[in-house]
């Protein structure tokens, strides 16, 4: 196989509680080459949560500062506090022709499409809204009306989901973790991303 001329930037998003956390882990552990971004956010962290593994976890004065120092490829607010993907966190990947893995919302999605206009966007759904309520509920780290304000946000990003390349049902993890293996593995072998000329030259220099 030939080399990349760059890494691929994988976008998956879905919405909180679909169990993306643990796919996007599974698949980590599955491509060595594929690193996962980790993105910074003004959140406090959950109970089981580390910081910079999970999230980079700053204040929200740190994060406003580093929207002026325009640090961040891309950011959002959700349910009032800040998420956001900075440069020096898909740079490292990127300067090494390497491969990342970024779990954020849909509009975190597009912004990275507009940046970066050969990465792969994956939306994964639900089964239904009632499973999803079902699992945030088990998960017990929201209060109800949390819980509400995550199920409405579902919708609003449901409504967006033609923005992206790729979408698939959660029925169960290894399923769905086959499936983005299967993605990754076809994106790997698109043409665009080689330097087809280098090959072409190759062959024609060949002699036999
Ligand atoms: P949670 O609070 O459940 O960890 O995340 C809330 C939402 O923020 C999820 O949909 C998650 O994918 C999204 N998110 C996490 N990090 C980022 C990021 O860096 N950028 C964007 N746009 N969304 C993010």
């Amino acid at each position: 196989m030939y080399n990349m001329t760059k890494g691929i930037i994988f976008v998956i998003s879905a919405p909180s509680g679909t169990g993306k956390t643990t796919i996007c882990d599974s698949i980590i552990k599955k491509f060595s080459g594929v690193n996962l971004s980790i993105s910074t956010t003004s959140r406090f962290p959950r109970e089981n949560e580390e910081d910079n593994k999970d999230y980079h976890f700053i204040s929200k004065d740190e994060f406003e500062n580093r929207i002026s120092m325009k640090k961040f490829v891309e950011w959002t607010t959700v349910l009032g506090n800040y998420y956001g993907t900075e440069y020096d966190e898909l740079d490292k990947y990127l300067k090494r022709k390497e491969d990342v893995v970024l779990n954020i919302n849909i509009d975190g999605g597009k912004a990275i499409k507009q940046n970066y206009p050969d990465s792969v966007l994956i939306f994964i759904l639900p089964p239904s809204l009632k499973e999803l309520q079902e699992r945030l509920k088990k998960r017990g780290t929201e209060t109800s009306k949390q819980l509400n304000q995550r199920l409405n946000m579902a919708k609003h990003e449901f409504e967006m989901i033609a923005e992206y390349d790729y979408l698939l049902v959660n029925e169960n993890i290894e399923k769905t973790v086959e499936i983005i293996d299967n993605i990754i593995k076809a994106e790997k072998y698109k043409a665009h991303r080689y330097d087809i000329n280098k090959i072409i030259t190759k062959f024609k220099q060949e002699e036999v």
